[in-house]
Formats: C-alpha cells, structure tokens, sequence
C-alpha cells in the first residue's frame, strides 16, 4: 500500500545517501600498496635532502641541527628558554642538574600572541617577544642574571651552526613581514638592542623536534628520533654525518630536522591527494607549500573535514542543504573538537550537540555522516604519517647495517595526545610498513623548553670541549 511505498522510498533515498558518502570518501581510504609507495617515495626525497647536488631544491629539506649528540646525564646548570610556533608562545626558566641527583626542573609562563602581532611585521613580532621576556624577568626576579638562552623556534631554519638559522619559510599560522630569509637570532637580539634593558646570551636555536628528541632521550637513550604531530607536522632524527653532503665532517652523527612537511611540494604525491586537499591548499597563506603537514596536521585536518561537509551540503547530502555561516568559516574544526567529535565513549546525541556549539544544526543521520568524516580523514593522516615514520626507521637501520633496529620515537603535539585514534593507527602503519623495527613511542613532557635547555646545555660542553 501507500505506506509501504514511502518506507521504500525513504529506504532507497538513504541507501543512495549512503553510497554518495561513501563515493566522497573512497579517495581517503589507501591500500597497503599506496601506503608502501608514500613510504618509498619519503625515502627517496631523504636521501635527496641529504645529497649535496640536490640539497639546496629538495622539497625534504633536511636541516642540520648542529646537534652532535643526545644528552648523556652530565649536563647541567640553568637555562632561559624560548618557545615560539606552537600552540602557545612560552618563556622558561630551566634547572638541569646531572650526577645522583639528575633532575630537570622548569618555571614557565604562557604568553599569547595576538594574530595581528603574527601577521604584522618582523619587527613587531621579535618586540613582542623580548617585551614578554622581559616581564618573565622581572616575575621571575631575575633581570640581572644573563643565563645562557636555547630557543627553540618551530620553522624551518637553515642552519651554519647551534646559534645561526635562517627562517626558510613561514608556515602554519604565521606570516610576519622581512622575516624569511634573515637570521632568526638576529632578529632576537636587535629586539633586545632596540629595548636596551637587559642582555641575553643566545646559545642555540632549536627546532621542537630536536627538543622533543632531546628530552626523550634524556630519560631513554634508545629515543634518536623526535616527532611533532599537532598544529603542524614534523620529524627528525640522528644521521651518520657521512651522509650529510652539506656539512663537513665523516665522524659520528648529527640530529637533522627533516622537515618533511613539505614533502609532496615537488608533485610527486598528487595521486593520494583529493580536490579536498587542494582546496585546502588553496584557501591557506601557503599555496602549494607544506602539502604533507596540510595532509596530517592539526592545523588542517579540520580545514579537510570542513571543506568535505561544504561538498556534501552543497550536494544537499547533510545539514539539509543549507551551507551556514559557521560552515563557511575557516579553523571552526580544531583538533580538541575533531578528538571529541571521533571519541568513542561519546554518544551521537552529544556529537550533535558538539556540532550545534559549533552553530552547526543536525540531524542524527547528519551527526553520523559527519562523524564517519573525521574519522576517514584522522584515519588518512595517521597512516601517511606512519608510512613516512616507517622510511625514516628503516634508513637509519640500513645506515648502520641492521637486520633488526630497536629505536625510540620522542613525541608531541595536541594531535597525537589529544586525538582518541591518531597514535594507535600510526603505530599500527609504522609496525606493518617497517616490520624489521621495534619502534617505542615516547610522549615528551614538556619537550619543546625542556630540549632548548637540553640542546643548550650539551652545546656548552661541546664549545667547552673544543
Ligand atoms: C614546521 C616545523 C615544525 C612543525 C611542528 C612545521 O610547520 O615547518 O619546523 O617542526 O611545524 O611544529
Ligand atoms: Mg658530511
């Protein structure tokens, strides 16, 4: 009868519902082979980042670090640290101590940095900074001590040395004018000249990564490699200098920042990439730049998610067709809110009410839909970024002859902590795409000032030792 019918009817407008999702999504799910080969293709662009000819044009920089060595428990003293390109901007006071009673100790303040200060000019940012030291040094009581400082700085640097980087680019957030391509400790001590109150002793400029390792490492000497997966997307880790063609020098290793968030800027992953992700792409201060991080970082995992909730309303397959302001509005997605949308204790009514905090009305079908959404997309970013660690632990295997290499991963970030799936699925990549590894996952407390500490203080020795 009638009845009938229109159950049919709703019946076939859900199933063809279904399928249309399910078509959106097919681009996000990758085989094993497609894993394999973005495993392949991150070794191929390493061994180019390392290789003098192709160094300079690699879209794998692979930085030097200047860090000769993980810390060994003889380091001490006490530290100022910087910590710029996070979530938040922080200074520190560091306390090592080494011997029986080897200890870290830290103070710290949290200081925002206002949008307009990190898309105003360089000039603006580094006053910015130097002004919130120096209300650190007058909270802390120590305007007349100049300790020495580790800054860790979370862009890509050029390094000539522990105390020299020139910012490459920007990325995430940031945007500041006249920064790219000048010395980023310059810069901070003109802004220390300019402010002419207090004098800092600039030691080391550090990438979060080499903290995070750093850190890691101070309790586990297996930890060789650190790894960022927050509002950006990050790796490094010990290299034999040998294989470092841009600096001089055979002997022992060297810690490089690989960057390998700018992996695919070269074109070479187009295939695993969607129209998604060139809209994302497109709509960032980036164009065409950090194609990877934009593929697994916080930053942007939630750009991806909204870009494909637009499609399906504009398809008229969620939200009842009707694209909202909210929906139009960029970052609305961030990770705390993707992590809690995919938790699994959570139950679809308070997904939805999730999505209306975000002004977003729903259905219940609609919560589902949106929810399987985050979880392909979460999904994708935590298995390119297992293949990518799973090149990384087999080079540094092959580098030192290895049937079998037991190593430590150092890690941070709001994605791999926050996020209820994203650790296990990347450990689950890295075990299935690099099984002659036992890779250990190490969360880092603190890693970003703790490591500049860290960094600074096994510098100290080294200059000491020289
Ligand atoms: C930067 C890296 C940094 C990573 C994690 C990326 O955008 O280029 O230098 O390590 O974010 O913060
Ligand atoms: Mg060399």
């Amino acid at each position: 009868g009638k009845g009938a019918a229109m159950v049919t009817a709703v019946a076939q407008r859900l199933a063809s519902r279904r399928r249309d999702v399910d078509d959106t999504l097919a681009g996000f799910a990758l085989s094993t082979a497609q894993l394999q080969q973005v495993k392949e293709k991150m070794r191929r662009e390493l061994e180019l980042g390392l290789r003098k000819e192709s160094h300079g044009s690699a879209s794998v920089k692979m930085l030097p670090s200047y860090v000769y060595r993980t810390p060994d428990g003889t380091e001490r003293g006490k530290f100022l640290a910087l910590d710029l390109g996070g979530t938040n901007f922080r200074v520190l006071v560091v306390k090592i101590r080494s011997g029986i009673r080897k200890s870290v100790r830290m103070y710290n303040k949290i200081y925002a940095i206002p949008l307009e200060i990190m898309q105003g000019t360089g000039e603006e940012l580094f006053d910015h900074i130097v002004q919130c030291i120096s209300d650190f040094l007058d909270y802390m009581g120590m305007r007349n001590t100049c300790l020495p400082l580790g800054f860790t700085f979370s862009f890509p640097c050029r390094q000539t040395g522990i105390d020299k980087g020139i910012l490459v680019n920007w990325t995430k957030g940031f945007k500041a004018t006249d920064c790219e391509g000048n010395d980023v400790v310059d810069m901070l001590r003109e802004a220390i000249k300019r402010r002419n109150e207090f004098d800092l002793d600039i030691v080391a400029v550090v990438n979060d990564t080499v903290g995070t390792m750093m850190t890691c490492a101070y309790e586990d000497p297996k930890c060789e490699i650190g790894l960022i997966a927050g509002t950006g997307s990050n790796v490094c880790y010990m290299e034999e200098m040998q294989n470092i063609e841009s600096v001089e020098g055979d002997q022992g290793r060297m810690c490089v920042n690989t960057e390998w968030g700018g992996f695919g800027d070269n074109a070479n992953i187009e295939d695993i990439r969607t129209r998604f992700d060139r809209e994302v792409d497109e709509g960032s201060f980036n164009v065409g730049k950090q194609r990877f991080e934009k593929m697994t970082s916080g930053m942007y995992l939630g750009e991806i998610v909204r870009q494909i909730l637009i499609d399906l309303t504009r398809r008229g397959l969620l939200f009842r067709g009707r694209i909202t302001e909210p929906l139009k509005t960029r970052g609305i997605f961030e990770t705390k809110f993707l992590s809690q949308i995919e938790s699994d204790r959570l139950a679809l009514l308070q997904v939805r009410s999730i999505l209306q905090h975000l002004g977003l009305d729903s259905t219940c079908d609609d919560s589902i839909v949106v929810k399987e959404v985050c979880g392909t997309v979460s999904r994708r970013a935590a298995r390119i970024c297992g293949a990518g660690m799973a090149a990384v632990v087999d080079k540094i295997r092959e580098n030192r002859g290895l049937d079998h290499l037991d190593i430590t991963v150092g890690v941070d970030g709001t994605l791999y902590k926050l996020h209820p799936h994203f650790s296990r699925i990347l450990k689950e990549t890295v075990k299935e795409l690099a099984p002659k590894c036992n890779v250990d996952f190490m969360l880092s407390e603190d890693g970003s000032g703790k490591g500049a500490a860290l960094i600074t203080a096994v510098a100290r020795q080294h200059f000491r030792n020289t």
